[in-house]
């Protein structure tokens, strides 16, 4: 039967067949306990409370919110009434949050009090948006022209009858940051949310199900959570919410607690939390240690599993691919391999998962897959986008029916991606390639480095030479001598970073990835005027 893939069924199931299941939601005073059944009565409300303040199907309501109850609720009746979540990155500039607000025409927001500066000082120039919930502890009075979301929910009737959707249907929106220019919108249909949902149940993936208790640490304003809470919800697995501004003791202590048996977040995180981990040594029930985001150094891979006994698993994805499109499982033949062996393995990042054709290319042709030519990652799939949202085409991704991710790469002949960089990040010296994924994994092998961020400057002779960004860890030393000296083995001479420079930390982009164009724009001259 053609029954329509529509998040309504992952909404139905959930609360049908693991009514009973936790939800725990931590808030600056305290974590709040709820159920999958509970939770799915006051969906109910909240999309009756929405359709009074006007909202009908295809409309955009945009979240402005961390990751907690209130959140989960709008994740499923949003899109279940047929309108369009529309998860926004409150870390965004004003001036990109005001973009992203009208260009998608939002026609409610719902604000956690707590971001609430963030809108107010961009409310006058919102277009479209007709009302403002806001969550969270309520500090006093709230600011006018606001609704408070508890009550719309306390007054809203549960009997709210969700309708009948196109698969096709759209049912969530999410900005990435552009090289250049405003934000791009991902629209995603309910048909990619529910393959992408049940993928990432696979054992082959990360094999989520109703035994796992699932913590997602990376933003739900950023891809969904990586799609995490949706799956969480249909597969029937204990959900724990880190709410505002969780730090490492928070984390750790949710895991703890909660006897976490997934979580996922960015290197970064992982970084902060194995520090956390090793200052105050706690035991566990971690089954699988997700990070993705941004490439992950094998020192860290290693940290986790041979320190910490925790298994770690690398992803790959963006916001436009749903996000997941790899996975870095070793296969059995792999476990014969030593544990260094394993770990080029594992900090690759991995095998498209099921559901996705894979191609690598350059100059519009196909690239094999040698281990050593390196192209352009290409995807076709039902997660994947295929276009951008009220977008005039200009910047289409899609070229020959292949969605082209501008991250270049190699791919070995088993079919493991090792990502080298974003065609923007990749260095051009004296014609050669250097890869600034690969010198920063390397640097940050070293025991005494924390972070290591590598960019490609403007140089006289070369075009562009590799610059070092070097942030050390606590009570730490180490020269620029012995940092080369632990590249020699691994790298020619002419593929070393020109300088490496010590700083206090690298910046970082609102998702916590390396913030390679700030470095790139502040150090233009390094190598061209030196002393500027
Ligand atoms: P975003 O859309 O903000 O999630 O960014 C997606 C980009 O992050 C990708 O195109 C990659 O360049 C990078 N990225 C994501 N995951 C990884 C990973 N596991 N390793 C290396 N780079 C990654």
């Amino acid at each position: 039967m053609n029954t329509p893939l529509t998040t309504r069924h992952l909404f139905d199931y959930g609360t049908t067949y693991f009514r009973s299941q936790g939800i725990v939601s931590r808030q600056a005073s305290g974590a709040t306990r709820t159920t999958f059944g509970e939770i799915g009565d006051r969906v109910r409300r909240l999309a009756s409370g929405l359709r009074a303040l006007g909202v009908r199907q295809g409309d955009r309501v945009g979240t402005v919110m961390w990751n907690d109850q209130a959140h989960l609720e709008s994740y499923f009746a949003i899109p279940c009434m047929g309108a369009v979540l529309h998860t926004i990155n409150f870390r965004m500039t004003s001036e990109h949050l005001s973009h992203v607000i009208n260009h998608a025409g939002d026609r409610v927001l719902i604000v956690d009090r707590s971001l609430w500066p963030q809108i107010a000082a961009i409310r006058e120039t919102l277009k479209t948006v007709t009302a403002i919930l806001l969550t969270g502890p309520a500090p006093g009075s709230d600011p006018d022209r606001t609704l408070d979301y508890e009550t719309l929910i306390a007054e809203s009737s549960p009997e709210f009858a969700f309708p009948d959707l196109d698969e096709d249907s759209p049912m969530g929106l999410c900005y990435t940051s552009a090289t250049t220019g405003p934000p791009k919108g991902v629209l995603y249909s309910h048909r990619a949310l529910y393959l992408h949902s049940m993928t990432l149940g696979l054992a082959n993936t990360l094999g989520l199900s109703a035994d796992d208790t699932l913590l997602p640490i990376v933003p739900m304003f950023h891809v969904n959570a990586w799609g995490l809470p949706f799956a969480a919800f249909w597969l029937g697995a204990k959900i724990v919410l880190p709410g505002p501004s969780p730090h490492p003791e928070d984390l750790l202590d949710l895991l703890q607690r909660e006897k976490v048996t997934l979580a996922a977040g960015v290197p970064t995180v992982w970084l902060g939390l194995a520090r956390e981990l090793m200052k105050r040594p706690t035991p566990l029930n971690l089954r699988l240690a997700v990070s993705g985001g941004s490439a992950v150094p094998q020192s860290l891979i290693r940290l986790y599993e041979e320190t910490l006994g925790i298994p770690f698993l690398h992803a790959y994805g963006m916001t436009e691919t749903s996000p997941l499109v790899t996975v870095a499982r070793l296969r059995p033949h792999h476990r014969e391999l030593s544990y260094d062996e394993q770990l080029t393995i594992k900090a690759s990042q991995g095998i498209p998962v099921p559901g996705l054709t894979f191609r690598l290319e350059r100059d519009g042709q196909e690239v094999s897959w040698t281990g050593n030519d390196a192209g352009e990652i290409c995807l076709k799939g039902p997660w994947i986008a295929d276009g951008y949202y009220r977008d005039q085409g200009s910047s289409t991704p899609v070229r020959d029916g292949w969605f082209h991710t501008g991250d270049v790469a190699t791919v070995t002949a088993e079919g493991y991606v090792h990502l080298l960089d974003r065609t923007t990040d990749l260095i051009k010296s004296g014609g050669e390639w250097i890869s600034s994924v690969d010198l920063e994994n390397a640097l940050m092998a070293h025991p005494a480095v924390f972070e290591a961020a590598v960019v490609g400057v403007p140089h006289p002779v070369w075009d562009e030479r590799p610059l070092a960004f070097v942030v050390l860890k606590d009570g730490c030393e180490v020269s620029k001598e012995e940092l080369f000296a632990s590249l020699a083995p691994r790298y020619a001479r002419w593929q070393w970073p020109d300088d490496i420079l010590f700083v206090p930390e690298v910046p970082k982009s609102s998702v916590g990835k390396f913030l390679k164009r700030a470095l790139r724009e502040q150090y233009r001259t390094y190598f061209t005027n030196p002393r500027e």
